[in-house]
């Protein structure tokens, strides 16, 4: 754990990416040590005891926490600007143990109307089920936050930019609300990134990813991490992991831990490639919108440039001609990948209206915005010309 006159703590993103958080053994590797162990010994009873009784630090049991686990949170840490945070297994598993790990029934949440399938999953129909009262509001209304957070609420959960359609929450703002509701503002940074947009500086009580997408970025492994206050994440989070096991595995911290270090400069080229996409598909035949929040024509652009410091590797788009254009078109995509993964090396399709978000109604998924001629493409990092070329042949009569 770096002490608050860690030297490290003062570094630049781009070297707490390579350095942040490494804690080298006896043995001076260069590379983060990959410790592949379940348990833990004491060279005496004494140690164990005290260590059970948190009157010593030291690792006890990979489930309660595992050296090269703690190397990947506390780089996650460092780079967010938060003074803790906890890996575990998924993205999921994030989204999940940030809510349980402070509801109780009878507590209120409120949460934008645009979110990850499986996020809308926990808040729609798990948390009702523990007599937690949810309510969702349209995200980019905050005339709908300011009457939802009139009654006070326990948390808040926000997917900014949100998926499929990136629209853009204002975070301020909606900090702003939630703190005079006496709520925690949870913010699912997963679409932006924590090179590209950094939640806790805005007011947002809890960030967390499904490290999953750009922090692994190259398709290998699941992970996810939670990130907040030492109190929290020491007294909520901990023990609710500890007890309930979603642990990340010291072999996918590692991989974690090498994605990072190219993170930045994967999200930049990344978003780069993405807004030269997004401004060819503008002039693409049968499209009829594309929604990327670096684009001036996206409806909250001025509130994306404002709180992001890019403008996404995401690019949502509309095809006349519903989901029989548009799954022409995918089947004639010969580079660009049908695949509802994100944030990956390789640029990736999906058609959210028959995968991501099937689950919803198609009512639900039309006030979305989620229409059936509705693409969502994550740029990778290939030459955007060929990019484009692939969709031109593919979008082409
Ligand atoms: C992928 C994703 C998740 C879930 O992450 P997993 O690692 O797949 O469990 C949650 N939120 C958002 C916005 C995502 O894109």
């Amino acid at each position: 754990m770096a002490k608050t006159d860690d030297p490290s703590r003062s570094w630049r993103p781009r070297t707490q990416l390579v350095r942040g958080g490494l804690a080298r053994s006896a043995f001076g590797e260069t590379a983060e040590a990959l410790f592949l162990t379940s348990g833990y010994c004491y060279p005496g009873a004494e140690t164990a005891e005290a260590r059970f009784k948190n009157q010593e630090p030291g690792f006890i049991y990979s489930r309660y926490g595992n050296p090269t686990v703690s190397m990947f949170e506390e780089r996650m840490a460092l780079l967010e600007g938060a003074a803790a945070a906890r890996a575990v297994a998924s993205g999921m598993a994030a989204v999940n143990a940030a809510l349980m790990c402070q509801l109780r029934a009878g507590d209120r949440v409120v949460a934008s109307r645009a979110l990850f399938g499986s996020c809308r999953y926990i808040i729609e129909e798990l948390l009702p089920r523990f007599g937690i009262e949810t309510v969702l509001v349209d995200g980019t209304d905050l005339e709908q936050w300011s009457r939802a957070l009139a009654k006070p609420a326990r948390c808040i959960f926000i997917e900014t930019p949100a998926n499929p359609t990136l629209e853009i929450i204002d975070i301020a703002e909606v900090a702003r609300l939630g703190r005079a509701a006496g709520a925690r503002l949870i913010v699912d940074n997963v679409f932006a990134t924590p090179v590209l947009q950094r939640p806790l500086e805005l007011g947002a009580d809890i960030t967390l990813y499904s490290a999953t997408k750009h922090i692994d970025g190259q398709g290998r492994t699941l992970g996810g991490v939670v990130l907040g206050s030492a109190a929290f994440i020491n007294d909520e989070m901990t023990p609710y992991l500890r007890h309930t096991g979603p642990s990340l595995s010291p072999f996918n911290a590692w991989v974690l831990l090498k994605g990072l270090e190219t993170l930045e400069l994967r999200v930049a080229a990344m978003s780069a490639g993405a807004a030269q996409v997004a401004d060819a598909l503008a002039e693409a035949p049968g499209v009829t919108r594309v929604l990327y929040p670096g684009r001036k024509d996206h409806p909250q652009h001025a509130l994306a440039m404002r709180q992001m410091r890019g403008g996404s590797t995401l690019i949502a788009f509309e095809l006349t001609g519903g989901k029989e254009r548009a799954f022409r078109a995918l089947n004639r995509l010969k580079l660009i990948d049908i695949s509802n993964n994100l944030g990956d090396s390789k640029s990736l399709i999906t058609h959210p209206a028959t995968t991501t978000h099937q689950r919803l109604s198609a009512e639900e998924r039309q006030r979305l915005g989620i229409s059936d001629g509705l693409l969502r493409l994550s740029v990778g990092l290939e030459d955007p010309q060929d990019l484009i070329e692939d969709l031109a042949q593919a979008l082409g009569a």
